[in-house]
């Protein structure tokens, strides 16, 4: 990936999909650079479960190769990193993205807008953004539970706040599919998926304690959160995921011999 740096990012291959392999802070970086440059970017998060959606949803693989960036989310693509002998530099979702993001933004000057979740809560996450980075500049918020009749209304009105990071939270695969559709209408520099973010930071949903989340066991604890909605996501997605690394490599294995493999690594 090639950034208003003018360096190569170290990119890796999993599951099919092209992700972006970078650390937190440098991700960060990245899209300070990319904000300094005007360069439009469309950025996405890929967990075990989006990956699973992926498998089978080809609208959603589309969208996700389409964006611009894919950043590497959770333990799931992490072991599937090491099953690959790709490792993953970071665990890049949008929930410890959030802070140094709005710290970056503060520190530039540039503008936030909030989108998606239920009525109120991307003004409370806004609230806890103002609170924690002094300076920052909220350009709006809004929940996403609009009629599908008023989204002109919400992309002209994103427009005319002027925007320069978009973050819309909406859940996969909605999310990717209406950034993909709207990117351009909305004026924004950056937009990015951020599923349930907003829910975390206006306290609707309390987050893994830190432990948990060093040991990659978020999904852990979100499971006890909300079981009954869960439970498929993470107990029966989880396997299927594993299974299909465990089939990816073992394909990969009998293929040693050809020199061309179904995996890339392009480093820095
Ligand atoms: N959501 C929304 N509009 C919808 C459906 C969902 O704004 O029509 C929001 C929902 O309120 C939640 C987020 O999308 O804040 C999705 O959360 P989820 O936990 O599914 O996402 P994850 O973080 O697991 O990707």
């Amino acid at each position: 990936m090639d950034t208003a740096t003018g360096s190569t990012r170290a990119c890796v291959q999993l599951d099919g999909i092209r992700l972006v392999n970078l650390a937190l802070d440098d991700a960060v970086t990245a899209i300070e650079c990319a904000l300094a440059a005007r360069q439009p970017t469309r950025i996405a998060f890929i967990n075990a479960d989006c990956a699973n959606i992926a498998a089978r949803n080809d609208s959603y693989r589309a969208d996700i190769e389409d964006c611009d960036w894919v950043f590497v989310d959770g333990i799931g693509m992490r072991i599937a990193g090491k099953v690959m002998g790709q490792p993953v530099a970071d665990n890049v979702n949008g929930t410890d993205l959030f802070p140094p993001l709005c710290r970056m933004l503060a520190l530039q000057g540039r503008s936030l807008y909030l989108l998606g979740a239920r009525h109120g809560i991307a003004a409370a996450a806004a609230d806890w953004a103002q609170r924690h980075c002094p300076g920052l500049k909220i350009a709006g918020t809004r929940d996403g539970y609009f009629a599908a009749a008023d989204t002109t209304a919400v992309l002209a009105d994103i427009r005319k706040s002027a925007a320069d990071v978009l973050l819309v939270a909406f859940g996969a695969p909605r999310q990717e599919a209406w950034i993909r559709e709207h990117f351009a209408d909305t004026g924004a520099t950056v937009a990015m998926g951020i599923g349930g973010l907003f829910d975390y930071f206006a306290d609707r949903i309390p987050r893994a304690p830190l432990w948990m989340r060093r040991a990659g066991l978020e999904w852990v604890f979100r499971l006890i959160q909300e079981p009954g909605r869960l439970w498929r996501r993470y107990l029966v997605g989880n396997l299927v995921f594993l299974a299909r690394l465990a089939r990816t490599r073992a394909g990969l294995t009998k293929m040693s011999s050809s020199p061309r493999s179904t995996l890339s690594n392009s480093g820095a």
